[in-house]
């Protein structure tokens, strides 16, 4: 309720949805370029509870996730984090996490926030032409991922939400959460790859050294 306080004065906001297993900064530089590029009020940052398409590898306790997210976003009073997905039952699904949105913030234009490999799955996802429809879309440059073919057929697919998704550069990390984990399995280094509060907290609790 707090956080629905914060965020009921805007007029654009920003959702970025993500397993945060561990949040980098790859994710907070593509929230923060689209909060200024797109002129969002707010990015809420909304960690998935049971990923629905991660389900053959299991993730790290939501709670954990939400607290490493809270731990690097604190700094940036445009930044929120929500237990949305956390606290609902079963997988999790973007459509449902809109909807609710949509029914809290009904004057609000959302913004989903996703990276180019994301645009890849979209179609794959339950009732992806309600979802664009739901929100407008930007899609993150990601190294490695190329948006531009997926664009067209989801377009080909859904004419009716043309122009709904927006790609947008920011600078180049090729920062995945995978690859921190295996670093730390490893006993690499993960310095300079995502905020330090996070970094200690990883190794406080001992996350991520063994699976
Ligand atoms: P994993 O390797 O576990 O899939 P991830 O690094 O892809 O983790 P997610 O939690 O899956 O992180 O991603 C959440 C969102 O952030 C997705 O939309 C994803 O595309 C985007 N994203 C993640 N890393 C980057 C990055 N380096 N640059 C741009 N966008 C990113
Ligand atoms: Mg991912």
């Amino acid at each position: 309720t707090e956080i629905i306080e914060a965020i009921a004065g805007g007029k654009h906001l920003g959702i970025m949805g993500g397993t945060f297993d561990p949040i980098h900064y790859g994710h907070l530089v593509a929230a923060e370029t689209a909060r200024t590029v797109f002129g969002l009020d707010n990015v809420l940052f909304i960690p998935t509870g049971i990923p629905p398409h991660k389900n053959h590898c299991p993730v790290t306790d939501p709670n954990l996730r939400y607290e490493m997210v809270r731990l690097s976003i604190r700094d940036n009073s445009y930044f929120k984090v929500s237990r949305l997905e956390i606290e609902r039952d079963g997988p999790t699904y973007t459509i449902d996490t809109l909807r609710t949105l949509k029914g809290l913030f009904p004057q609000q234009e959302l913004y989903f926030i996703t990276g180019s490999d994301v645009l890849e799955d979209i179609l794959a996802w339950r009732e992806p032409n309600e979802i664009i429809r739901l929100a407008r879309i930007i899609g993150a440059s990601r190294p490695g991922y190329d948006a531009g073919d997926s664009l067209k057929r989801i377009y080909d697919l859904y004419p009716e939400v043309k122009g709904r998704i927006t790609e947008l550069e920011i600078p180049a990390l090729a920062i995945s959460s995978t690859d921190i984990r295996i670093k730390v399995k490893n006993q690499r280094s993960i310095r300079y790859l995502l905020p330090e509060e996070v970094r200690l907290y990883i190794k406080n609790n001992h996350l991520y050294e063994k699976k």
